[in-house]
């Protein structure tokens, strides 16, 4: 019989790992991706990573001459039960390392009970959590070590061509895509998500060629928002529309900047080591210390002005309407606004984590409650509670002609624009007097 491949965050077909070992094993492939909002341990997808699915998979059907597959519902009843149909008698898969990886080792018991082959692959990371450990044999809780551990071990492998495709059969039954609703419709807010991307494979090499040809050689000013320099590869490698393996290939050794990205991408790496290891990393402090934070109730207003960029502390808001536009924020400016929310508005960090879970087009269940963990100082290898950006003095640092600021604000410096929401100064103090207790419990 056929092999069946599942596809997840994987929606590639070149160094696809399980596709080409299924193409390979040569009895013919059915491949499916299974719409699951329901299986305990699955985080459903938020409105803009939705958006992104349904076109990611649309590129990747065409891709396929529209032989892939769709199924919805628990994956522990769409995979058993389309094996039936299809008298699959192996079904290969990469592997994921968030809690849904237990929907994985069921299924992949209850199939080998009932005869059928089942194989996993390494695809999406280039260094699997349990492959990296410290002297004592744990798991690393601080950046540096870690990746220079990973660095170390090296073995990076060569990433793998498109498989031949031939071998790829359709299957009766599949969903309509269009029948998920995975778009927006009233309103249709996705305008500027259209004009900001392209999801996909082609659209993830694309981006990719265009960071090598361009953004790479002005990497070392990542941290200017106005400037193009860095990849913005972020939801192409939260879908797996481009494999680390493949960015890894390309960039290693290339430019005095390779380093540094390769570094970024390894922090990618280190999220995914944290959530595997502590895998209610988006709803509990990594620091338990931190469950006696005493966080204020700003109300609805005031998470509204936030939310929609109107605080009056314009890096704040130009980000908070970059990210409303086009489902993406420029990395120094996350820093700022999860900060602002933080630290001056006293918000607990897990209404701002919600919050981008549902904006982003990246939005990922590592990066996302890691990096947010990382701000409120209640994460592994965390910035110091104490350290409050002002994003008065980031904006002069890093956009000092206001020229981020300008794009998203256009009212900026006008009586139209609004007085600050909170005293900067004031509410920092606040916040860190509310951190001493924090610290007299840790
Ligand atoms: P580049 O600088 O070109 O980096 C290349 C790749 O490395 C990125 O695509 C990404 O996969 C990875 N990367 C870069 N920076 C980080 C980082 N600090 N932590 C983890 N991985 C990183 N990133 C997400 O992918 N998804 C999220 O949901 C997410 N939420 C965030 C929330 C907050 C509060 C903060 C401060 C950061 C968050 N990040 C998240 C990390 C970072 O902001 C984005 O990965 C980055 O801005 C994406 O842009 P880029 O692809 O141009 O990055």
């Amino acid at each position: 019989g056929p092999t069946l491949v599942w596809l997840r965050d994987d929606l590639r077909l070149a160094d696809n790992p399980a596709l080409t070992a299924a193409v390979s094993r040569g009895h013919g492939v059915v491949v499916v991706f299974v719409l699951d909002d329901e299986s305990p341990g699955i985080r459903p997808i938020g409105s803009a990573s939705r958006w992104w699915l349904h076109h990611s998979l649309a590129a990747l059907d065409a891709s396929l001459d529209g032989m892939l597959v769709l199924r919805r519902g628990p994956a522990e009843r769409v995979i058993p039960a389309l094996v039936d149909e299809l008298g699959a008698t192996a079904v290969y898969w990469n592997r994921r390392y968030s809690a849904a990886r237990e929907i994985d080792a069921r299924i992949k018991t209850s199939l080998r009970d009932a005869g059928v082959e089942v194989e996993s692959f390494q695809a999406n990371l280039l260094f699997e959590p349990w492959t990296v450990q410290t002297g004592d044999g744990g798991p690393y809780k601080v950046f540096t070590p870690f990746w220079r551990a990973c660095l170390e071990r090296g073995g990076v492998r060569e990433p793998l061509g498109v498989p031949d495709l031939g071998a790829v059969l359709g299957a009766p039954g599949s969903e309509s895509l269009d029948g998920w609703g995975l778009l927006p419709t009233t309103p249709d807010w996705a305008g500027g998500l259209r004009d900001t991307w392209t999801p996909g494979e082609r659209g993830a090499h694309d981006r990719l060629d265009a960071f090598m040809g361009g953004a790479l050689s002005r990497y070392h000013r990542r941290d200017e928002p106005a400037v193009e320099a860095t990849s913005r590869l972020s939801p192409h490698l939260r879908f797996g529309e481009v494999s680390p393996f493949q960015v890894w290939d390309r960039v290693h050794g290339v430019s005095a900047n390779s380093a540094k990205f390769l570094s970024e991408v390894g922090w990618r790496e280190f999220s995914w080591h944290i959530l595997f290891h502590w895998p209610r990393l988006a709803t509990e402090n990594f620091r338990p210390a931190f469950d006696a934070f005493g966080w204020g109730h700003p109300g609805d207003e005031v998470l509204a002005a936030w939310r929609h960029g109107r605080t009056g502390i314009p890096l704040v808001d130009a980000g908070m309407r970059e990210l409303w536009h086009t489902g993406y924020m420029h990395n120094r400016v996350r820093m700022v606004v999860a900060s602002f929310l933080i630290k001056n508005l006293l918000v607990d960090w897990r209404v701002g984590e919600e919050w981008f879970w549902d904006t982003l087009v990246d939005a990922d269940e590592a990066n996302n409650p890691a990096s947010w963990q990382w701000v409120a100082g209640s994460g592994a290898d965390a910035a110091p509670y104490f350290r409050v950006f002002n994003p008065e003095l980031q904006a002069k640092k890093f956009d000092p002609d206001a020229e981020y600021i300008r794009r998203w604000v256009p009212e900026y410096g006008t009586p139209d624009y609004p007085d600050p929401i909170v005293d900067l100064a004031r509410s920092r103090q606040e916040a860190l007097d509310a951190y001493e207790a924090v610290k007299a419990a840790a």
